[in-house]
């Protein structure tokens, strides 16, 4: 049996101040309202932090570590002030699913969730940016209601697979990955890049990039730290 987990120990607060910062930059991009979640495994856990419940708990744009909870892997609260979304599980079982995973993000961010509901390809458009849809296409999981059962959050892992971004039919996207800086930059991209393949084809044929310049662009060297840093830049305004 494991040590219970400190959830004000100094480890764990930074990662929920983390949390709370990914949130609030996808709130000053209205990529989230009062909807949508960052989440992040508890490092070498099954334990999972994620953003406490939408409206009661006010504006993404002002909220603090404190709106963050702590979830056993079956989505039940154990840690925390305030209880955990009605979609909770979408999270836990893609961690339960992906030991490799260590951060989800969940948005209803419309561009990306018109393109799951054309099953149209959001395109590689522009720049680094366009490293966010690197994987192809995005699986779609074809159900517009809320994830709120281990049946459901199970179906998505299996619909996610092996890839970082699942497409939740006229409802959003969710976002896997390494970090908690990376997913929130990639719903940040994946809008831009839908965006774009959006507005190119009211105007023509967008083609995308090839391959082979999606893969230069990859070797950029301005870092997640430095694009970290411009984002929450836009806090300070
Ligand atoms: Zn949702």
């Amino acid at each position: 049996m494991t040590a219970p987990i400190d959830i004000e120990s100094p480890d764990i607060r930074a990662l929920r101040e983390l949390i709370a910062l990914g949130c609030r930059i996808l709130a000053k991009l209205e990529l989230v309202d009062y909807l949508g979640h960052v989440s992040a495994r508890v490092p070498g856990t099954d334990k999972v932090l994620i953003r406490a419940r939408g409206a009661e708990q006010g504006n993404q744009l002002h909220m603090t570590y404190k709106q963050v909870s702590l979830v056993d892997i079956d989505g039940v609260k154990i840690g925390g002030d305030f209880p955990v979304p009605d979609e909770t599980k979408l999270h836990t079982e893609i961690y339960r699913a992906r030991p490799d995973v260590q951060a989800v993000v969940h948005t209803h961010q419309p561009l990306a969730t018109i393109f799951g509901d054309l099953e149209r390809p959001i395109l590689p458009m522009q720049g680094v940016m366009a490293q966010v849809v690197k994987q192809g296409a995005i699986p779609i999981y074809r159900s517009a209601r809320k994830v709120t059962t281990t049946e459901q959050g199970a179906e998505v892992a299996k619909v996610l697979g092996d890839k970082e971004i699942v497409h939740l039919q006229n409802h959003g996207v969710t976002i896997a990955g390494q970090t908690v800086q990376e997913v929130v930059v990639n719903a940040i991209w994946l809008e831009h890049q839908a965006k774009l393949t959006w507005q190119a084809s009211m105007i023509g044929t967008p083609r995308g990039m090839s391959n082979d310049d999606l893969q230069a662009q990859a070797a950029d060297g301005f870092g997640m730290e430095g694009r970290w840093r411009y984002y929450l830049s836009l806090l300070d305004e």
